[in-house]
């Protein structure tokens, strides 16, 4: 059967291994298994969530409220917007293949660093975009520029805090890098982890706000997957000028997302403590990985966000010792289809991190 000649060569996405899979391939009980893959939050989301979604579990029978109502206004309030600067995504990777389809057609050029989110590229593809890249690991803004003068991509993404190196771009660097760019090219600002990065350090902090309030062609998002540990939920957001907003509403299926994620995304967002205890435990047990790193000489980039990069020796192979981790119930993630020799590991509870410790101690 002939498919689509454009989706021929898009490498299906990887996502980390989900334990389901671990324990049917490898016969491993479900409470022996690990899983620092996919950048979740390992504290579970807030109880307030849990509590008020068992109280409305007799509405699944009916379609969810489709204008979001409830959603975009505690979104909106969070980020002292309006609704109109609000769209709300089955993930931010459905806000993502929004803006690709609204702005890219076969042939356009969208920009991104070498190293960063695979869905860019992904959706890029879908439509046929020519996909353009700097060369180095950490976003280099002054690159950014000067492939912008040369080609005029339609897109450019920037990834901050970036994943899968962890590393962050410095707030009022890129500010003055937007004020470059021509309201033509659409700049996101992916900011998957920024509830992570503002509490490492505040200069990391990409205000939603002051980027709507000074540039026109600027979409900036943000996801409950990470820091609200709402992953099973799907729930992401864009936030852009209403101009931009209606634009990717035209793309939007109706009902994309569920009554009991929308409940749960408009509770998570009134509990910042939980979000705050997180990310506290979060930079405490990192630190244990930058003295494990530090023992066992590998290098580990500093990272913004709720996973770590170990940028693995030469003789140290990271699709092998990946795949040794696995066996033993643990499932990280091997960067080597990013070019890396380097495994990622999201940052997990005291007593899981013991025990990639103690796993990777012994293979290595
Ligand atoms: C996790 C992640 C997302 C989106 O996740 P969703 O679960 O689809 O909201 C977007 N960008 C980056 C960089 C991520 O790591």
């Amino acid at each position: 059967m002939k498919f689509n000649a454009k989706i021929k060569d898009i490498k299906t996405y990887e996502a980390g291994k989900p334990i389901e899979l671990v324990v049917r391939e490898f016969g491993i009980e479900p409470k022996d298994i690990v899983k620092l893959a996919s950048n979740e939050n390992p504290y579970g989301c807030s109880s307030r969530v849990t509590e008020s979604i068992s109280k409305i579990l007799t509405k699944m029978s009916l379609y969810p409220d489709d204008s979001m109502m409830d959603l975009k206004a505690a979104l909106a309030k969070r980020f002292e917007l309006k609704d109109e600067n609000v769209i709300i995504g089955s993930g931010s990777d459905q806000v993502i293949e929004f803006l690709i389809h609204a702005k890219a057609e076969q042939g356009t050029k969208i920009l991104m660093n070498s190293i960063t989110f695979a869905m860019y590229e992904i959706y890029a593809k879908h439509v046929g975009a020519e996909i353009l890249r700097t060369t180095s690991q950490e976003h280099d803004l002054d690159e950014f520029y000067e492939v912008y003068k040369k080609e005029n991509p339609a897109i450019i993404f920037i990834c901050t805090p970036n994943n899968p190196t962890g590393d962050a771009i410095d707030a009022q660097k890129l500010f003055d890098f937007l004020k470059k760019i021509d309201s033509d090219t659409l700049v996101v600002i992916d900011g998957a982890y920024m509830e992570y990065a503002i509490a490492k350090d505040a200069s990391k902090e990409v205000k939603p706000k002051e980027l709507i309030e000074s540039f026109e062609n600027v979409i900036y998002l943000g996801t409950f997957s990470k820091a609200y540990g709402l992953g099973g939920m799907r729930v992401g957001y864009g936030l852009a000028p209403a101009a931009i907003i209606k634009e990717l509403y035209k793309l939007r299926p109706p009902f994309n997302i569920t009554t009991l994620s929308l409940e749960a995304a408009k509770v998570a967002l009134s509990d910042e403590e939980f979000v705050k205890n997180s990310v506290v435990n979060n930079f405490s047990e990192m630190k244990r990985y930058e003295e494990f790193a530090k023992k066992q000489k590998i290098d580990i980039i500093e990272s913004y966000t709720n996973f770590v990069t170990l940028c693995l020796n030469p003789s140290q192979n990271s699709s092998q010792i990946a795949s040794l981790l696995l066996k033993k119930g643990m499932i990280v993630r091997d960067l080597s289809s990013y070019n890396m020799n380097a495994i990622r590991v999201t940052v997990g509870t005291k007593e899981q991190n013991s025990r990639f410790f103690e796993l990777m101690q012994e293979i290595l």
